[in-house]
């Protein structure tokens, strides 16, 4: 038994100087003044600090398999590195083989996934199409995975054609699920960055020039119209643009369920990164790229007034020798940057005490909405009785400068190294047990 005095305790919709008691693993009273009558019960003195629900991470690759090897985060280092940051529960993919049976892919992951530290769900991506999908998606949703993400990059490997993606949406639509969508112009980027090489064009710096703002706007106005016809709820992963924003605030204002996450790297970083040497830019190879300080302020907006109901961290962090080897041909280069252990700090820094958002919007993009879109609330996403006991301790004071020496991701480097952050979780609380302590 734990109970947590004297913190103010913080929802979506509401702060409260309240006490909350957790026994096992759920959260059995919330309220002024608690007493536990339990002499073996612990008690945290949370005065001065906030009382959060735990951090929900949207979107994770622990353990991705690439041409060039794994992410250098497993599911043990990165869910570990999660918790540190007050992440208590990430959502990671299932990324079946073409040909591979969803039902398989999903049980191999599943096994994979087990060491995890953090608590963890599935998307389950539809890398092609088939007959049998529709079968098959049938069962993952009976089995209680209603999101699926699909590519509209990476044509060659797990991305889908707009007809393909017509009939996947038309079939997710219809079975009441939930449809990701990596939204960029595969083939456009395709010509460009093959391109670019051809005229000798390989280092990093191209990686951006291949993958203009437009080629991930016009990929999320097509996604939209097509998700329009085909009655399909859609959730658009990692939106970094002032046009994509657009495009989604204008389906969201008609109705339309169209869902949106951006990700702490773009509301962060921008693309001047990509100006420099190899060792230094290579770090910042990502899909979509880091784009201008415009987009993360048309980001910040978004956020702001609801048309971006989410952050979540595209983690999927490679060591500097796994960029390397890349040197000669950015088309190569492993695409992924590490964040999971950054994402609250880096939101509450740079959105909360800029006054760009409010504490409880903070709880909302970070934990709450997560919860609700993805089926977990109201275990989880909320302090109340009943929910589960998944909660940070937040000092709102604590400064640290982010670097990788210090940092629990597996990486031998950090995006967002010499970033200064004010507030971090002093505790985290997993499913009704102290995880993390005086970080
Ligand atoms: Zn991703």
């Amino acid at each position: 038994m734990i109970l947590i005095k004297n913190g103010k305790v913080v929802n979506s919709n509401s702060i409260e100087n309240h006490d909350v008691l957790l026994d096992k693993s759920t959260i059995i009273k919330v309220g002024p003044n608690l007493v536990s009558g339990n002499k073996n019960c612990k008690i945290i003195d949370a005065v001065g600090c906030y009382v959060l629900p735990g951090g929900i991470d949207p979107h994770v690759h622990m353990n991705l398999s690439t041409p060039l090897g794994y992410s250098s985060d497993n599911f043990k280092s990165g869910s570990n590195a999660a918790l540190y940051g007050g992440t208590t529960s990430i959502i990671d993919f299932v990324t079946p083989k073409r040909g591979e049976n969803l039902d398989y892919a999903l049980s191999s992951r599943i096994d994979e996934a087990k060491v995890s530290e953090t608590n963890y769900s599935f998307h389950i991506s539809l890398v092609e199409w088939h007959n049998n999908l529709e079968k098959q998606i049938k069962k993952c949703i009976k089995q209680g995975y209603s999101s699926f993400k699909v590519y509209m990059a990476y044509k060659d490997s797990i991305g889908l054609s707009d007809s393909e993606l017509r009939k996947v949406m038309n079939i997710v639509g219809k079975l009441g699920g939930l449809l990701l969508i990596h939204c960029e112009l595969g083939d456009k980027i395709d010509v460009l960055r093959n391109s670019l090489v051809d005229e000798g064009k390989i280092e990093p710096c191209y990686h951006p020039i291949s993958r203009p703002a437009e080629t991930e706007s016009e990929a999320v106005r097509k996604a939209i119209d097509i998700a329009s016809t085909e009655k399909c709820p859609i959730y658009i992963v990692h939106v970094s643009t002032k046009e994509s924003v657009d495009h989604i605030r204008i389906a969201q204002s008609k109705g339309q369920p169209v869902f949106a996450e951006t990700c702490p790297q773009y509301l962060i970083l921008d693309d001047t990164k990509y100006k420099g040497e190899f060792d230094e830019t290579s770090k910042y190879v990502m899909s979509p790229p880091l784009r201008k300080q415009e987009d993360s302020e048309a980001l910040w907006n978004a956020i702001s007034d609801g048309t971006i109901g989410t952050i979540g961290t595209d983690h999927c962090p490679f060591t500097k020798s796994q960029k390397e080897i890349c040197r000669n041909d950015f088309r190569s280069i492993p695409n992924g940057v590490g964040g999971v252990e950054h994402r609250l700090a880096l939101v509450y820094t740079y959105g909360v005490l800029t006054r760009k958002i409010s504490i409880n919007k903070f709880v909302e993009v970070t934990s709450t909405n997560a919860s609700k879109l993805f089926g977990l609330f109201p275990a989880k996403g909320v302090i109340k009785p009943k929910s589960d006991a998944d909660l940070v301790v937040w000092d709102p004071d604590a400064e640290n400068i982010i670097t990788a020496s210090k940092h629990h991701q597996n990486c031998d480097f950090n995006v967002f190294e010499g970033v200064k952050t004010t507030g971090c979780p002093k505790i985290v609380i997993k499913n009704g047990k102290i995880v993390v302590e005086n970080c």
